[in-house]
């Protein structure tokens, strides 16, 4: 079959499109033959080794597509499915553990179906799990323009929070308002006190950052005493160590630095958080915003795109057939 491979780890060049062994899936497995994968941030830290992976590997999580084949015989052969959480997604089949498998409702587009379950369910358990966030709330949320930020200032401004919103350019501030944000800010060292000053004075009730090394001291500034600091990624790097007592000195406030694989453990989580993104889709209250579509033989321009912060929303990858 036809993929992406890394064989070694680096920059966007080290994904290459070439032909791969087809997997076999194992009993708890379905294999599935991939329309489109969905390009998401994590893929980036796996390709550039931050995150491990065995030499040689497939990138990518997500996707949609066809079910080939059930080795249990429970799902039949053609049923249209979408997935996250099955490494080897920049592929023409990969096997996706079936209970990482959600069904793709009638009238939602392959786009939206394969970029909608990652980075939706990171916004859910975000908004929902982490810290529940409930009207009147105020919330802080970096890269607001992103696949995550967007949906996640959609599913906090539906629920009567007050959303802050932190980007880079004018064209994302227009996203980012037009996804429910109250306010969108630029990147600042007074980013904090910015916020702080629309916010009636008072530091938000939770900072969702998932730019991490650049804007974590300000995350810490602007949350009220006892709120949340959920840092959720580190697309500007990873957050240098620091003295524990800092959470003290700023109010006893909460650090947690979450992940997808534990807000989805719990028996049945995956599918209910899948459940309430899809159906949200559906009904119309949330919207995916599919900004590129790249051939699988791009993958390493969608890399590239993403990491010089050129794109907004979600970017997706078209399979070919053969
Ligand atoms: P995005 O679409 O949000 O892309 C990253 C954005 O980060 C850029 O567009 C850019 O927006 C902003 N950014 C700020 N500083 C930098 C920098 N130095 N280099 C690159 N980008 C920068 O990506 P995703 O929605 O896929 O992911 C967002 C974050 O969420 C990532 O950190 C990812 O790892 C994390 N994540 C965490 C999960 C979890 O469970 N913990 C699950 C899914 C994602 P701007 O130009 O406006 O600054």
């Amino acid at each position: 079959m036809k993929a992406i491979v890394i064989s070694r780890t680096g920059g966007p060049e080290v994904l290459e499109f070439t032909d791969f062994d087809a997997p076999k899936p194992n009993d708890d497995q379905v294999l599935v033959e991939v329309d489109m994968a969905g390009v998401n941030y994590i893929d980036t830290y796996y390709r550039e080794g931050v995150y491990h992976s065995r030499l040689p590997f497939i990138p990518g999580f997500e996707g949609t597509g066809r079910v080939i084949q059930d080795p249990q015989g429970l799902i039949a052969e053609g049923t249209k499915v979408a997935w996250c959480d099955a490494m080897g997604s920049y592929a023409q089949q990969v096997c996706v553990p079936r209970d990482r498998l959600a069904a793709v409702p009638e009238g939602v587009s392959p786009e939206v179906a394969a970029s909608m379950l990652l980075q939706g369910i990171t916004a859910h358990y975000l908004t929902n799990g982490v810290y529940e966030l409930k009207e009147g709330d105020s919330c802080l949320i970096t890269a607001g323009a992103g696949g995550v930020g967007l949906l996640a200032t959609q599913m906090a401004a539906s629920k009567g929070v007050r959303v802050y919103s932190v980007v880079s350019t004018d064209e994302k501030a227009e996203l980012a308002f037009d996804a429910g944000a109250h306010e969108v800010f630029r990147y600042s060292d007074n980013l904090a006190e910015q916020v702080r000053r629309h916010n009636g004075g008072r530091g938000v009730d939770v900072v969702y950052d998932g730019v991490g090394k650049s804007t974590f001291s300000e995350s810490l500034e602007a949350v009220r005493p006892r709120g949340t600091v959920c840092l959720f990624g580190a697309a500007s790097g990873p957050v240098e160590p620091f003295d524990p007592q800092l959470l003290n000195t700023h109010g006893s406030i909460y650090l947690t630095r979450p992940s997808i694989g534990a807000w989805t453990s719990e028996e049945g989580e995956f599918a209910k958080r899948a459940q309430a993104v899809t159906q949200a889709i559906v009904d119309g209250s949330l919207r995916v915003r599919v900004t590129g579509t790249y051939a699988l033989a791009d993958a390493h321009l969608a890399h590239q795109d993403l990491q010089s912060r050129a794109t907004s929303g979600s970017l997706v990858l078209e399979v070919p057939k053969n």
